[in-house]
C-alpha cells in the first residue's frame, strides 16, 4: 500500500548523522524514520567536544565539562590538559536539541529497503527527491561480518552506566592489554554518574568478561549494559543514488573511536549539499558530487588513524606510556588535537 505523500528528503535515521542532515534542511518537506523514539536508545559513550555540541545548539544537554584527558598504562599516568574542552552529555537532550532545530516530521517505523528516490518503510513506501541512510553501523551489516572483516575493519564497545560520581576529573582511558588486548577501557564521567567501557578492535575480545574484570578491579558490578559496532571501515559515501552518512558511511574514527563528531560534521555537509540542491544552486548530481568530495577530502587521515591503530596494538605498554609522556607537554598536544580535529570534522570554538 503506498503511502500518499511525498517529502523534498527522507531521512533513515534520526540520531547525530541524520539530525545534522535535516537541521540543514529548514522549511523543506523532510521525513525522519527511526525505529525508536528520537533520543531513546543510547549506544554510545557520548563524549564529544564542546565546540561539537555548541555548532549544533545542543551544549544544554551537558552533564561535566572535561579539561583533561587522561591515559592510564604500565601503572602510569599522563594527564593531557585540553584547550578545547570535551563534554559528556545527555543523549537524549542532545538529540531532542537537534530535533527541535529541524522542520522535519518524524515516524517511528523501519526502513527496510532503500533507493535513491523511494524508502520502504515498515508503514509502506515513501517518495523523495533525495534519500539519506543515517541509519548508523547496522546499515551494512554484510561488511562486518565474518568474511569481510579484513576489507573492513571494526571496532566493537560495550558500556554500563553506573549511579556514582567518579571523583578523578577529565575522561580516563586505560590501555591495558591485561583488560583488552587491541582497544582501551574508558571512564567518562557525566556528573552524579558515571559511564565505564570496553572497546575493541580485535574480533576475537570477549567484551562482556573485559568489562566485568575491568569494573572488579576498581571493585564494581556492571549494570545494564549498551553498545554496538564501532564503525572505523570507510564506505562510499553514496550508494546508487543515496547520501551515507555518519556510522552508515564507515566514518566513526580509528584509534579513538569517536563518531559522533564526524558524523555530525558529515552530516551537515550533506545537509548543505542537497539543500543547495533543493535551491536550484545545484543539480542533483552535482550536490552528490559536492558531498562525496568533502567526505573523501578525510580519507588519507582516516587511513593514518588505522595505521597508527595498528601501532598502538602492537605497542608494549611501558613504551605507550613513555610516548604518551612525551606528547603531554601543552605544545605538543595542542598541535596534536589541532591536527586531529581538523584532518577528520573541525568545528572552531566561538571568537571570545
Ligand atoms: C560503546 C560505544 C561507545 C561510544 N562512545 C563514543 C563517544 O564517547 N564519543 C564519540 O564520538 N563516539 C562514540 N562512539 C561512536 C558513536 O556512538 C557513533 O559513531 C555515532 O553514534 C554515529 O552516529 P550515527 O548517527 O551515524 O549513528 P547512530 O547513532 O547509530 O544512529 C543510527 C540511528 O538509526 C536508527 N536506525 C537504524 N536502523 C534503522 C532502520 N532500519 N530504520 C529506521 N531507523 C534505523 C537507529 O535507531 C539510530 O537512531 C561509541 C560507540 C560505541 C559502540
Amino acid at each position: 500500500m503506498a503511502v500518499d505523500i511525498d517529502y523534498d528528503v527522507v531521512v533513515v535515521g534520526g540520531s547525530f548523522a541524520g539530525l545534522a542532515v535535516a537541521m540543514q534542511l529548514r522549511g523543506r518537506r523532510v521525513l525522519i524514520v527511526d525505529q525508536y523514539p528520537i533520543g531513546s536508545h543510547q549506544i554510545s559513550a557520548c563524549g564529544t567536544p564542546l565546540t561539537t555540541a555548541r555548532a549544533v545548539g545542543a551544549q544544554a544537554s551537558t552533564l561535566e565539562t572535561h579539561n583533561t584527558l587522561a591515559l592510564h598504562a604500565a601503572g602510569k599516568t599522563i594527564h593531557f590538559p585540553l584547550k578545547d574542552p570535551y563534554i559528556t552529555f545527555d543523549y537524549r537532550a542532545f538529540c531532542q536539541a537537534m530535533l527541535r532545530q529541524t522542520d522535519a516530521e518524524v515516524w517511528q517505523v523501519r526502513g527496510t529497503a532503500l533507493d535513491a528516490r523511494q524508502v520502504e518503510t515498515s508503514n509502506g513506501p515513501v517518495d523523495a527527491r533525495f534519500v539519506v541512510n543515517a541509519s548508523g553501523w547496522r546499515a551494512h551489516p554484510k561488511e562486518i561480518a565474518p568474511d569481510n572483516r579484513q576489507a573492513h575493519p571494526a571496532g566493537y564497545g560495550l558500556e554500563t552506566e553506573l549511579p556514582l560520581r567518579w571523583q578523578d576529573p577529565g575522561l580516563h582511558f586505560y590501555f591495558i592489554k591485561q583488560w583488552v588486548r587491541n582497544g582501551y577501557a574508558w571512564i567518562f564521567p557525566c556528573g552524579g554518574t558515571t559511564r565505564f567501557g570496553i572497546g575493541s578492535f580485535n574480533r576475537n575480545d570477549q567484551l562482556r568478561p573485559a568489562l566485568d574484570r575491568f569494573l572488579s578491579h576498581l571493585g564494581l558490578k556492571s549494570a545494564q549494559t549498551h553498545g554496538g559496532v564501532l564503525a572505523i571501515g570507510r564506505r562510499q559515501p553514496l550508494h546508487e543514488g543515496v547520501f551515507l552518512v555518519g556510522d552508515a558511511a564507515g566514518q566513526c574514527l580509528p584509534v579513538t573511536g569517536e563518531g559522533i563528531r564526524t558524523a555530525i560534521f558529515h552530516g551537515l555537509h550533506c545537509g548543505r549539499a542537497i539543500a543547495r540542491a533543493l535551491a536550484g544552486d545545484l543539480n542533483a548530481s552535482q550536490a552528490r558530487h559536492l558531498y562525496a568530495l568533502q567526505v573523501r577530502s578525510m580519507d588519507r587521515f582516516h587511513r593514518r588513524l588505522l595505521t597508527l591503530q595498528t601501532i598502538v596494538a602492537h605497542t608494549p605498554e611501558p613504551l605507550l606510556a613513555a610516548a604518551a609522556r612525551v606528547c603531554a607537554r601543552p605544545s605538543t598536544i595542542d598541535w596534536i588535537m589541532t591536527k586531529y580535529w581538523v584532518h577528520s570534522g573541525w568545528f572552531a570554538a566561538p571568537a571570545t
